[in-house]
């Protein structure tokens, strides 16, 4: 399965550079390896827009930079950190001295929602360039015209899938998680973008899902449209979703820097 392929979502245009968010619900991949960034690859890193709110979606090595390709950090609405893994929110700490520095930064601070611990963790708690908002379990917040709802999954540390919901959609969005975790937890998701670190050979070697139970979870939970995410960089590609499609029983997007969704 070629990346950005299957039936819905559709790949859009590209964005332009500087362009604030759309008024359509899209996703832009900034990185999606997994653990690690692979040659020239990046972390973890969703631009999530629609109806005008714009959020950083994890703020994995090396998303930074694609952001700025993808929009003018100056207008993000918040920034959602899933846990305190470094794939997850490195760039933080590089969005600060851009904020800082560069000339171009916000007047206020940029709105941070992540778990507790997290802050203290990053060494980033003080900075005034950072709003830092603790959710947890079951916490449902608002940004902009966008709902977001939090559930606890699977995985080492307290680390937080989240539902999106611009009033006609909704992506879901696994974080990590390893297959103890159940999908149904965010409700009903249109477009579910979930980890799939590796293939069925290897589970149960890390807190992550394979293919085949990234597709499973995600068939048992109903959801409209599944795109795998997090692969280690060192696992193919077609393999993680020839085994999603597989166990979800239609085809699936398999996610790349620059794919663009609609959601
Ligand atoms: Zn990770
Ligand atoms: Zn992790």
């Amino acid at each position: 399965m070629p990346p950005g392929a299957g039936a819905y979502p559709v790949p859009v245009t590209d964005p332009t550079p500087g362009a604030t968010a759309p008024e359509r619900g899209r996703v832009v991949v900034l990185g999606c390896d997994g653990s690690w960034p692979g040659p020239g690859g990046a972390c973890s890193g969703y631009l999530v827009s629609s109806g005008g709110t714009a959020l950083w979606l994890d703020a994995g090595t090396g998303t930074f930079a694609a952001l700025q390709l993808a929009m003018d950090p100056a207008t993000l609405d918040a920034l959602v950190v899933s846990h305190v893994h470094r794939d997850h929110w490195s760039d933080l700490a590089d969005y600060v001295t851009w904020a800082r520095h560069s000339g171009r930064g916000p007047a206020r601070a940029l709105r941070v929602f992540g778990p507790a611990g997290l802050a203290g963790s990053s060494g980033l708690a003080e900075v005034p360039e950072l709003d830092w908002q603790v959710v947890a379990d079951g916490d449902r917040v608002e940004v902009g015209g966008l709902g977001l709802g939090f559930s606890r999954t699977d995985h080492g540390p307290e680390t937080l899938a989240v539902r999106i919901d611009d009033g006609a959609r909704t992506l879901g969005y696994s974080a990590d998680t390893g297959p103890g975790w159940d999908p149904r937890s965010l409700g009903p998701i249109d477009l579910f973008v979930c980890e799939a670190t590796f293939t069925s050979e290897h589970e149960g070697t890390a807190g992550h899902l394979s293919g085949r139970q990234a597709g499973a979870l995600a068939a048992e939970a109903g959801v409209g449209t599944l795109a795998v995410t997090h692969r280690w960089p060192t696992i193919d590609a077609g393999a993680v979703a020839d085994e999603a499609a597989a166990a979800f029983g239609r085809a699936v997007v398999q996610l790349a820097p620059g794919t663009v969704l609609a959601w």
